[in-house]
């Protein structure tokens, strides 16, 4: 196993990226009975690790990092498995398989598998390139914004209010932050959740102390030198602060293979066996835009571990000739404060949205309904209206909505 070193020259399957749909596309190949060679390329210096308890337990000191190892170094080694880390693609040459690396030679290719997820989006007012500005999305973007915390950092301005930017929010209020959250949309959590769980979710967050701000825009940022000390909003208001934690999504890290001529729109297109429109080339995970069979077919893109991981068995299946069409039931979770939120199916074009049992216990589901079927059920501290609502959503089952709101009744008695 090369961890930092020289490059082979040729591999049957090259992995480019070394997040979760990386690291399981290697996996299940090895599980597929595939015995050809692999090589991971990364950018990461460190191997394949969970992305998911950087804004979580590992942020708030909880779990090291060795505990968010996706398999032990020696793992890799033992499946033979090469690990190319501190690495970037650069190009790649459809028509020779061949790829070009930010270090050292080419590499030629069998079947090239992009991993490569995204990049977190950055603010592009002016002040973003000030120091003290932190992203959630490697570990060297939480171990800089800890060593500033460690280094007095108290007032936080965190700017958006997705997961990210929400999670990170409930870890820093526990460790004492002053915490003002700015959100451009009118309500947090609008690209992923209902209206009754967005509610729900910053009546919390103001509860523990969170400054929430609905529809506001940043329009500068403020420093002393080269640190950032404020945020300025476009309503003129300044938000002093010791540190700016930006969550506001990501851009697909699919430069190279626009350039090499790969069908794209948002990210770049797949099909069923998350295969491009390159020979050979696969696309996985948080960058692969595909026909998703729970949107009724709409093409999105889905940010997910959920989907990084299935979509890698699906490639390697592909690969291992032994294709399986991509169907996986979305699904998703999230921790904050001493809530569990876990979310199966997508609800985006929704009709109906019940609500079973109270917000205000701390304990409820949303189920979400289009034209009399169940497409998504969030539930908060609802382990079992999660396990049987997904199941709802697996068969596409018509209810009652009347019968959904009643927590007397199980969800499975009504499949
Ligand atoms: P993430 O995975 O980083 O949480 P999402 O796309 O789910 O990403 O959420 C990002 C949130 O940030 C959205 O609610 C979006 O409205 C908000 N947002 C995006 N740009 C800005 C901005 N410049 N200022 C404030 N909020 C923003």
């Amino acid at each position: 196993m090369l961890m930092n070193g020289e490059a082979p020259k040729t591999a049957d399957v090259v992995i480019v990226g070394t997040g979760h749909g990386g690291a399981q596309a290697a996996i299940a190949l090895r599980q597929c009975g595939f015995e050809g060679s692999i090589l991971m390329i990364g950018r990461d210096d460190a191997p394949p690790y969970e992305r998911p308890p950087l804004s979580k337990e590992y942020l708030a000191g909880d779990k090291p990092f060795e505990r968010l190892l996706i398999r032990p170094e020696q793992f890799w080694q033992d499946k033979g498995i090469d690990l190319l880390l501190g690495t970037s693609v650069t190009r790649i040459d459809p028509a020779a398989k061949e790829i070009a690396l930010s270090k050292g030679g080419p590499v030629r290719y069998g079947a090239l598998v992009w991993a490569a997820g995204g990049d977190a989006r950055r603010l592009s007012c002016p002040g973003a390139h000030l120091s003290g500005i932190h992203a959630v999305r490697h570990k060297g973007d939480v171990d800089a914004m800890m060593a500033d915390l460690e280094g007095g950092a108290r007032r936080v301005v965190v700017i958006g209010g997705g997961y990210i930017g929400l999670e990170a929010a409930a870890v820093l209020t526990k460790l004492d932050c002053q915490v003002t959250l700015v959100e451009a949309q009118d309500r947090v959590l609008s690209r992923v959740a209902g209206e009754e769980l967005s509610r729900f979710f910053e009546d919390e967050h103001r509860s523990h102390g969170v400054d929430i701000r609905l529809g506001e825009m940043v329009e500068s940022l403020s420093g002393d030198g080269d640190r950032v000390t404020g945020v300025k909003l476009a309503s003129g208001e300044e938000l002093p602060c010791d540190i700016v934690v930006v969550g506001i999504g990501i851009v697909p890290a699919v430069g190279p293979l626009i350039a090499a001529g790969a069908a794209a729109a948002d990210g770049v297109d797949v099909d069923e066996n998350c295969h491009t429109s390159l020979d050979d080339v696969y696309a996985i995970g948080d960058c692969a835009a595909h026909a998703n069979p729970w949107a009724e077919g709409a093409v999105i893109r889905l940010e997910s571990v959920q989907n990084a991981n299935d979509m890698a068995t699906t490639a390697a299946r592909a690969i291992c000739g032994n294709p399986e069409p991509y169907n996986a039931i979305p699904w998703f979770w999230s921790n904050q404060y001493d809530l569990k939120l876990q979310t199966a199916g997508l609800s985006m074009g929704h009709d109906v949205a019940v609500l079973r049992g109270d917000p205000a216990e701390r304990s409820f589901s949303v189920i979400y309904l289009k034209d009399g079927r169940v497409i998504a059920v969030d539930a908060v501290n609802r382990v079992k209206d999660y396990v049987q609502g997904r199941k709802l959503v697996e068969a596409r089952a018509v209810v009652d909505p009347e019968a959904l709101s009643n927590i007397d009744v199980p969800l499975k008695e009504l499949l």
